[in-house]
């Protein structure tokens, strides 16, 4: 088969001057705009004699029939957030399509069947909820938790998707999908600089990051700024300094990410010593133990903080979710792959969550290719990937895929 990555540059100047503006990429999950991005995907499948179903969950199947029903999909999504990028999904599934045209190509029929799906609602968007696509079809998703999600504009879940042929209640149905999948693999871009400062354009990733995210709430006393003394004040502003800063410490000492990405005051004034604060607090780590470590220790020292500055504090769990590693044999053929393309063999973990870790979850054997992201910008217009690196992603892509079939 002869593969043929300007294609996939092609497809993806196309699919951005359909469904994008001077703003960027705009296809929004369960919008008009994702829809015609799901009829011209379609379309270009079966250009090439790919069939295209769309499941309960909105998810797209394009599908080039082997002798056995033995399957390798290859994914991504093509929605985006607003005002998104180029390449943030899009990518996975033309490079996707690419492999299944240049198959069919050859004229000869596969002996496993290849598939590539394009997921909705990965960005999660509409509902504040990322993974919908995916999550659905490895049977992820607390349903009773789903159904209470509003969108954008107030509807409920079952109201939109359901004008795009999907349905809650019949989400179950879909894992029909993966069924006979013996590996998913998904190229998709970094949306970070680790590549560029390595000075390569490839890497194999072997996991996604768990996450713990939890709430400090702290409580101190409304004091005039310039009339109480600095002994025996009860700052929760203070309180909530220390430990943005602990956080981030605690992430370089121990690895892993850790941020405060939110803060709220109150009063906010500027004359009054914070009476209360709030700050959202979340670590990331490839490793179980790490990330559940760091949790205690950071939890820990908010407790003995709070203690020093006087205030009371409540910690409240919001989110959590365990690393994943990929499939160990699907990683060490993108690690050679990757080792042939660009005389280096480069092994990181994902930071964000993909569509890949909700596939792993259900048991298939899986596995990511990163290729390099200009300045780790991402979810922007500014989203750029150097056309020379997208080819050899595509190739490497192509050559794992072969390799599996
Ligand atoms: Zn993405």
């Amino acid at each position: 088969m002869t593969i043929n990555p300007d294609r996939v540059l092609r497809d993806l100047e196309e699919l951005a001057q359909l469904t994008g503006n001077g703003g960027g990429a705009q296809r929004l999950c369960w919008t008009p705009t994702w829809e015609n991005a799901r009829i011209w995907l379609r379309d270009k499948a079966g250009q090439v004699g790919m069939q295209s179903d769309n499941d309960e969950a909105g998810n797209q199947w394009l599908t080039l029939t082997g002798e056995s029903e033995e399957a390798i999909v290859v994914g991504s999504h093509l929605d985006s957030v607003s005002d998104g990028g180029k390449y943030d999904g899009a990518l996975g599934v033309l490079a996707g399509l690419e492999i299944g045209r240049a198959l069919a190509e050859t004229g000869k029929r596969q002996s496993k069947t290849f598939r590539v799906v394009s997921f909705a609602d990965e960005e999660g968007v509409q509902f504040g909820r990322s993974l919908i696509g995916s999550g659905a079809v490895a049977n992820t998703l607390r349903l009773e938790d789903i159904r209470k999600l509003r969108s954008l504009k107030g509807e409920s879940v079952e109201e939109l998707i359901n004008a795009y042929g999907a349905s809650i209640e019949k989400f179950e149905r879909t894992g029909r999908w993966l069924k006979n999948a013996r590996a998913y693999v998904e190229l998709h871009i970094e949306q970070g600089p680790v590549l560029e400062r390595l000075g390569k354009p490839l890497a194999a990733v072997s996991g996604t990051y768990g996450a713990d995210r939890y709430q400090a709430t702290f409580s101190g006393r409304l004091d005039h700024i310039a009339a109480s003394p600095m002994i025996g004040r009860k700052d929760a502003l203070v309180a909530a300094a220390r430990v943005i800063t602990l956080v981030r410490d605690t992430a370089l000492r121990l690895g892993g990410v850790g941020s405060v990405g939110r803060c709220e005051v109150t009063p906010n004034f500027t004359t009054t010593v914070a009476e209360g604060s709030s700050i959202i607090i979340e670590h990331g780590h490839d490793d179980l133990e790490v990330l559940q470590r760091t949790g205690r220790i950071v939890r820990n020292a908010i407790r003995q903080i709070a203690a020093e500055e006087g205030v009371d504090v409540r910690l409240d769990d919001l989110w959590s979710t365990p690393p994943v590693r990929f499939d160990p044999h699907l990683v060490s053929i993108f690690e050679e792959v990757v080792g042939n393309e660009q005389g280096k063999s480069i092994t990181i973990p994902s930071g964000p969550l993909h569509d890949a870790a909700e596939v792993a979850a259900a048991g298939i054997p899986t596995a990511m290719l990163f290729v390099r992201s200009r300045d780790g910008i991402s979810h922007s217009p500014a989203e750029f990937t150097d056309d020379d690196d997208i080819r050899q992603a595509v190739v490497a892509l192509n050559s794992v895929v072969e390799r599996l079939l």
